[in-house]
């Protein structure tokens, strides 16, 4: 069907669209046999199912859509470009995986009188939430127990049943992989689908640069989806020949969460015992993803910044002095840039693209602390 689901490690094939991992344990990953062609895009459809063609697993017919994709991408200054992932439907780039994970297996659920699972607290919740409840599925998010705030409350508003687990994060993903009768994990971590659906982001950069590819995109990092979706969607235009070169891709990283900065760098990395950041979206000091985006950032070439808490903060605040109010982890990719041109491993002087993955309303964080 143009696609294959393999193990990234064994390379077991699946034909399960509901397997989340391999039966080695190890992420599964979607292959792609098909090349993309500019001719196939649906281009009176402004979201992400433009690109339907290329996502040969969802039928057309069970898409699940919230109007999410295609947002602007607005030039800030010089070469610089945002692309504004806040604007989705639930306020963070999480629904590109939502919507083509939800499409992809929301009749597989039904038919089998079952709900899915899905373990965080933050945007993946609150975006799962939100497509499960256009799909008519139940959904169960589990969070850790001293969680509050916008973020939690999205999730409750959307319908969804909220499991608090007390202990530490990957307690919270055990709670919520779980065998229980008729529920379907889809965490969006190790989901191979959803990680897929974020390969979305990279052709409506392209093409909205009219298929000229930026040189470089600059993205927060934390569990890997967004860093792994981009560089797939990007390979794949060039494997295509939709366009020329892959550009740099850069992960930035907080001072407290860093591990693939290090790990890419070569150095050793040790987690606070607590997390305190601002940036509080970038949680995953031991992400599962971790072997995976190592590799495909050599591969890509690609590049690892990290940024410190005064560096965000004052990122946050001049984004919103100049109209852009972002949650502080979207903040991290725009400090990274700056860094960066400071201390001159990036130029003005090429195309850059910073993603801005989600929406200030979702901070309690004041611009002027
Ligand atoms: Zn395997």
């Amino acid at each position: 069907m143009g696609c294959e689901v393999l193990c990234s490690k064994c390379g077991r094939k699946t034909e399960n669209l509901l397997d989340y991992k391999c039966s080695c344990g190890q992420p599964l990953e979607v292959h792609l046999k098909i090349n993309f062609e500019v001719k196939k895009i649906r281009a009176r459809n402004y979201s992400v199912w433009r690109y339907s063609r290329f996502f040969p697993y969802v039928k057309e017919t069970e898409i699940i859509n919230l109007g999410e994709g295609w947002t602007p991408l607005v030039n800030f200054s010089d070469n610089s470009y945002f692309k504004l992932e806040n604007l989705n439907p639930t306020g963070s780039f999480k629904d590109r995986g939502s919507t083509v994970l939800i499409s992809a297996v929301n009749k597989l659920v039904e038919k089998a009188g079952g709900c899915i699972s899905e373990d965080s607290s933050g945007n993946a919740g609150a975006s799962v939430a939100a497509y499960a409840a256009r799909a008519g599925l139940k959904a169960k998010i589990y969070v850790p127990e001293a969680v509050s705030g916008p973020k939690l409350n999205q999730i409750q508003s959307y319908g969804a049943e909220v499991v608090k687990v007390s202990g530490d994060r990957s307690r919270v993903a055990e709670e919520a992989q779980k065998a229980e009768k008729r529920k379907f994990y889809v965490g969006h971590i190790l989901h191979p689908v959803f990680r897929d659906g974020i390969r979305s982001l990279a052709y409506e950069i392209a093409e909205q640069l009219s298929w000229q590819a930026p040189e470089c995109v600059y993205l927060p990092v934390s569990a890997g989806t967004l860093l792994l979706g981009v560089m797939k969607g990007f390979n794949h235009l060039v494997k295509s020949d939709a366009i020329e070169n892959m550009p740099k891709i850069i992960a930035c990283q907080t001072q407290q969460v860093s591990p693939l900065y290090h790990r890419f760098l070569k150095s050793s990395y040790t987690p606070p015992e607590e997390i305190t950041s601002i940036a509080d979206a970038l949680v995953s000091v031991n992400p599962p993803l971790l072997n995976l985006m190592v590799k495909s950032l050599r591969e890509a070439n690609g590049d690892a910044v990290m940024v410190e808490e005064y560096e965000i903060f004052s990122a946050f605040k001049e984004l919103a002095w100049k109209g852009f109010f972002v949650e502080p982890s979207s903040a991290v990719a725009y400090a990274g840039y700056k860094k960066q041109l400071k201390n001159k491993e990036a130029s003005k002087d090429d195309k850059t693209v910073i993603i801005l993955t989600g929406m200030g309303l979702k901070t309690m964080l004041k611009p002027s602390q």
